[in-house]
């Protein structure tokens, strides 16, 4: 399985909802505006159906798109059950799912 690479994108300073905000180095957006613009594109390019979104890139009931994010290393399978989700995802899931199972006494904090 081959990810094709994302480009290297550089902040610009400016908020890339395109609400045209100051931003600081090293952020793309305002606070809370990477939902925005997540949203917006949903709607403009999906009609904001989320089913849409996962039809477009090839993704849905017969293609999983969270096996895929797995099987790309960028989420995790949690052990014990099917649940699956990013790494911090999974631990929180892991505390809350399988607290009574197995305590491990590991805090991360
Ligand atoms: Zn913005
Ligand atoms: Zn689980």
């Amino acid at each position: 399985m081959t990810s094709k690479p994302l480009p290297h994108l550089t902040p610009t300073g400016t908020c890339w909802c395109g609400c045209a905000t100051k931003v600081g180095t090293g952020s793309f957006f305002a606070p809370g505006h990477d939902k925005v613009a997540e949203a917006a594109l949903l709607a403009a390019e999906y009609g904001s159906s989320v089913a849409q979104l996962l039809h477009g890139h090839g993704y849905g009931p017969g293609h999983s798109v969270s096996a895929r994010a797995v099987s790309e290393g960028v989420w995790q399978k949690c052990p014990s059950c099917a649940y699956v989700g990013a790494p911090a995802s999974i631990a929180n899931h892991n505390k809350k799912a399988h607290a009574a199972a197995g305590r491990s006494g590991e805090q991360p904090r």
